[in-house]
């Protein structure tokens, strides 16, 4: 029931920590695994550690530029890949308090965690409608959820794309497409030491407030991911998953 031999996924923000591992672990479920980045020896780096005929990378594709997610888009289409599961993981974050925020950086927060994820389903989807079968997976947080101090700006684009994955669960039920949303909590991944490693002690003390009493891996989100992805998760949809050690039981 986990196989998804035969399905092709696109996993942005694949490079690295959370998509890295979601990769990993649908090409482990035998998925033909697209790993697009910004970064693209990090997105060839984990496209070449897949199982044989697996991976490939769509590298430096800058998910802040409209223009470069069209032509990445044409890529694929140029060389006839269809996309059957679209994670949209990648995700910039930054830790300020909202008063200390300027506009430009609103901005680039909402290209990056809203609007890219919007841009890429809204052309991949319309096949995935008519081929009867698709699997949207969003990678959003907790904070969308509960808020987290310092992340206004980023939780409200995530609150979007949990919003967003509800509503297209509902438009897209009838056609075979379920659409779900993982929410991390503290996950283990750069995007955490980087935000993180600038305050000491932050870390230890988020953990205190985890009834788990560590943060996840990538690993631990990747395999929720893959099973929403699977045939066993066909009738899971419209739901905003939280993986946070129990932070949150909402
Ligand atoms: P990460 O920084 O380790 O990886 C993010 C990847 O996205 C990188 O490979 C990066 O190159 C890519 N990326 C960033 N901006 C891009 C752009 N403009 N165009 C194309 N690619 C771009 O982060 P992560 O911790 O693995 O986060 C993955 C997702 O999980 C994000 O959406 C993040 O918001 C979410 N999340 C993470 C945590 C956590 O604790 N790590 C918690 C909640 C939610």
């Amino acid at each position: 029931m986990r196989d998804l031999s035969g399905r092709t996924a696109l996993v942005t923000g694949g490079a690295s920590g959370i998509g890295a591992a979601i990769s990993r672990d649908l090409a482990d479920a035998g998925a033909a695994v697209i790993v697009l980045d910004l970064d693209a020896s990090g997105a060839a780096r984990v496209a070449d550690e897949l199982p044989e005929g697996r991976g490939s990378a769509l590298g430096e594709v800058d998910l802040d530029d409209p223009v470069a997610i069209d032509r990445a888009l044409q890529d694929l289409t140029n060389q006839r890949r269809h996309v059957d599961i679209l994670v949209n993981n990648a995700g910039i974050s930054a830790v300020q308090r909202f008063v200390d925020t300027d506009p430009a950086s609103w901005d680039r927060m909402w290209r990056v965690n809203l609007r890219a994820p919007m841009q890429l389903t809204h052309a991949l989807l319309p096949a995935m409608q008519d081929r009867g079968w698709g699997r949207l997976i969003f990678i959003a947080t907790d904070a969308a959820k509960v808020g987290a101090g310092g992340e206004s700006v980023y939780g409200a684009c995530k609150a979007g794309v949990v919003a967003l994955g509800k509503t297209l669960a509902r438009e897209s039920a009838r056609y075979g497409v379920t659409s779900n949303t993982v929410c991390p909590g503290l996950i283990d991944t750069p995007m955490l030491r980087k935000n993180m490693d600038e305050v000491s002690g932050v870390i230890e003390a988020l953990t205190k407030t985890i009834p788990l009493r560590r943060p996840g891996t990538p690993e631990e989100v990747s395999g929720l991911v893959t099973y929403l992805a699977s045939e066993q998760a066909a009738y899971v949809t419209g739901q905003a998953w939280s993986v946070s050690g129990g932070v949150t039981m909402t």
